[in-house]
């Protein structure tokens, strides 16, 4: 099996997802999957989502400001 290791960007805060390279903010334009390194909830198991750049390619989590 090969595992890549993707270098991950971190949105902070913000009102609409944008992508942190690239600045793209299209809805349609961004893949929400979920991010399988990043556990929320044991069990049952819920991922936390990470975000695809369909412009650039990035992978991201959005850090909210609560
Ligand atoms: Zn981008």
């Amino acid at each position: 099996m090969v595992y890549f290791m993707t270098e991950i960007l971190i949105q902070n805060g913000g009102t609409r997802l944008t992508c942190p390279k690239c600045g793209n903010y299209k809805k349609n334009m961004i893949r929400e999957v979920d991010d399988r390194d990043h556990i929320i909830n044991d069990y049952p198991v819920i991922y936390g989502k990470k975000y695809i750049c369909g412009v650039c390619g990035s992978e991201w989590r959005w850090e909210k400001q609560e």
